[in-house]
């Protein structure tokens, strides 16, 4: 069974994840001084030779049509999903990619069990899923905001002292069963800072070109924000797991966001026995009639 690729935001699997730990921005860029011109080039640089290595991977996965590949993206309002998502997937064939975005959940979904919305768009065998927000909003919204259980029709006995560990099992149970059927998770906190998504917000309302961005709701969950920190905490501790990891990606700088959550997505791909078909021999033996056939087929009309 896949097992996640190691790397330096690779959020542990033994619980003891602490989001104060986590940085927000790449060790590089960190003093004072740091080059941030020479930064950006180069990680476009590795960025434009990851999303090709990912277009070539892709094929293979498609090819080999046993491993399905879903990506899921959860992060604070402005920390750059859309953006990576687009950065990220730009190479690879659209036939080979499918993005769902999950918002607020339909009368038609409040229907079912929070599960069933995305297991809907799961990606089929030799596809790419990517998910923009998930299941995950069911720890992370409905945890700060508890009062939306109410709106769930669910069961009278649930108890909201226990829902939390019993989602999150059920997330875990979720992922295993994905992952012991060929589908490979990588999950990817993008790990924005107060300051930064402060910047971006005033950005959205004094640039005309981003007032479209802006919405009063995204300020007032930001009113939550200690709220939020904490139930990504307990939800990434209680989730990440080698066979579907969570990395956590400082998010305050765009360009290495992107390079490092390509990075970690290609190690992925190349961990996996991905081959192109060969012919059955058979068929084989009947390459050469064939191309016999081929060389000596008359011009149309002639
Ligand atoms: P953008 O703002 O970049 O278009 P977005 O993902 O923030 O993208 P919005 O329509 O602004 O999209 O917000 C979707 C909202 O739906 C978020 O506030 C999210 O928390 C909320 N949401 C998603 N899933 C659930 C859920 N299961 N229960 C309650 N709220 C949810
Ligand atoms: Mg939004």
């Amino acid at each position: 069974m896949f097992e996640a690729p190691p790397h330096r935001h690779l959020v542990p699997f033994d619980g003891s994840f602490e989001i104060s730990t986590a940085s927000t921005l790449p060790a590089s860029l960190t003093a004072p001084d740091a080059d941030r011109k020479a930064s950006k080039k180069a990680n476009k640089k590795r960025l434009a030779e990851l999303v090709d290595r990912i277009d070539e991977l892709q094929r293979v996965l498609y090819a080999d049509n046993r491993h399905a590949l879903l990506l899921v993206f959860q992060a604070m309002d402005a920390a750059g999903k859309d953006s990576t998502i687009r950065a990220v997937m730009s190479g690879v064939n659209p036939a080979g990619c499918q993005v769902s975005s999950f918002k607020v959940p339909s009368t038609e979904e409040l229907e079912h069990d929070y599960l069933w919305r995305s297991v809907r768009r799961l990606p089929e065998r030799g596809r790419i899923g990517v998910f923009n927000r998930s299941y995950y909003e069911e720890v992370l919204v409905v945890r700060v905001h508890p009062e939306y259980l109410g709106g769930q029709n669910l069961p009278r006995d649930i108890v909201p002292e226990t829902i939390w560990e019993q989602r999150y099992q059920s997330i875990r149970d979720h992922e295993l069963h994905l992952a012991r059927n060929g589908t490979v998770v990588l999950k990817f906190f993008l790990n924005v800072s107060h300051a930064e998504q402060k910047r971006r917000f005033l950005a959205r309302l004094d640039e005309p070109h981003k007032n479209w961005k802006f919405s009063s709701g995204d300020v007032r969950e930001r009113g939550f924000w200690p709220d939020y920190q904490l139930a990504y905490q307990k939800a990434l501790a209680a989730t990440s797991r080698s066979w579907a990891p969570w990395y956590s990606i400082p998010a305050d700088d765009k360009p290495s966001m992107r390079a490092d959550v390509a990075e970690i997505i290609v190690s992925a791909l190349e961990q996996l026995d991905l081959r192109y078909p060969q012919p059955d021999p058979k068929e084989q033996a009947r390459f050469d009639e064939m191309r016999t056939l081929l060389e000596n087929e008359s011009p149309l009309g002639g």
